[in-house]
């Protein structure tokens, strides 16, 4: 078991930045307001992951570490229709399958809060407000040949914060802090989503873009694409989420790309970010262990809305 925990981790954990997705995830689906993370040598020697969600009932905390342990899923019925953001039940047994880890919380009718250590499987009292703190040490530790693909500290750190901004720019109502060897890095309070935008991408790209409200069907499609005249162009500031959940998928950048293609007749890679609502039933999410690919049952139907929600603000139809 340790050894499909660990082909399986493979899959999951790449580098800190793959940690920090799916703790944040975790927080994010437990109802957090507010996650702080608390970073050491670009997340390689610690990430630490604090949240004020509802933290885990004592009974739970160890089935949280075993493979396919999820709280997330009911029924079969349930897993079709699932719409939160983890639900596979193996992020966490992974991830302590290649560092050391431990977990503690606290829920709200608890009198304290309650340490589990990974490793040693031992439960030790603890003091905490209400949520989870989930620690992940020395990722690697015991396979060096992962550990030499790590880039600088430095570079793991950009993609931690990377991270971060794709959960953050998804959910505004969440605040969001980064320290980096005890320095604040980065930090987001709840603002409307539109300050988000602003907060986590800068000004300029308020300013250089324009609002998207597109609904056709089974379809919505919100966010902001660059304006051609004003647009940085900036190929690392598309951001495509579909049901709350970041994606990067071919036909979804293909379809922005075409509208721009279409109105520009250029090949300029503007900067967009584009929320997709569509009904659960529509979108496979479990085609990846990371999530961050879908598979639409109507593709064409997805690429097109995106086309025609870019086009409709890029050259607004005369009235
Ligand atoms: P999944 O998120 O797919 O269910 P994970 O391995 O990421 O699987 O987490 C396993 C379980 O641990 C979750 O289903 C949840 O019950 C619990 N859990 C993990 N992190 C948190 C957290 N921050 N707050 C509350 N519960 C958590
Ligand atoms: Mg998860």
């Amino acid at each position: 078991d340790e050894l499909v925990s660990q082909i399986a981790a493979g899959e999951v954990v790449e580098r800190p930045a793959s940690v920090v997705r799916e703790l944040v995830d975790n927080a994010l689906d437990a109802g957090a307001r507010q996650v702080t993370l608390r970073l050491s040598a670009g997340g390689v020697r610690a990430i630490v992951v604090e949240d004020d969600g509802g933290g885990i009932p004592a009974a739970e905390l160890p089935l949280a570490l075993k493979r396919h342990a999820t709280s997330k899923i009911g029924s079969l019925a349930e897993l079709e229709r699932v719409a939160t953001m983890g639900f596979r039940g193996e992020a966490l047994a992974a991830i302590a399958s290649v560092a050391e880890v431990s977990v503690t919380s606290r829920t709200a009718d608890a009198a304290h809060a309650l340490r589990l250590d990974a490793r040693s499987g031992e439960l030790s009292p603890a003091a905490r407000a209400v949520g989870t703190t989930v620690e992940v040490r020395e990722l690697f530790f015991a396979t060096p040949a992962r550990r030499k693909f790590l880039k600088t500290d430095a570079t793991e750190l950009a993609h931690c914060l990377e991270a971060v901004r794709r959960h953050a720019l998804a959910r505004p109502d969440c605040g969001f802090a980064v320290w980096h060897e005890g320095r604040l890095v980065e930090q987001w309070r709840p603002a409307s989503a539109e300050q988000r935008l602003r907060d986590v991408l800068g000004e300029d790209f308020i300013t250089g873009s324009r609002a998207v409200a597109w609904q056709a069907g089974p379809l919505m499609i919100e966010g902001r694409v660059g304006l051609p005249e004003l647009a940085r162009a900036r190929a690392d500031t598309q951001y495509a989420y579909v049901n709350g959940r970041y994606v990067r998928d071919r036909l979804v950048g293909h379809g922005v790309r075409s509208a721009y293609e279409d109105v520009l007749h250029g090949s300029r890679q503007p900067s967009w970010v584009l929320f997709i609502g569509i009904a659960p039933e529509r979108v496979d999410v479990n085609v990846h262990p990371t999530k961050i690919e879908v598979r639409f049952r109507d593709g064409r139907e997805v690429h097109q809305a995106l086309r025609h929600a870019v086009e409709n603000v890029l050259a607004p139809p005369r009235t």
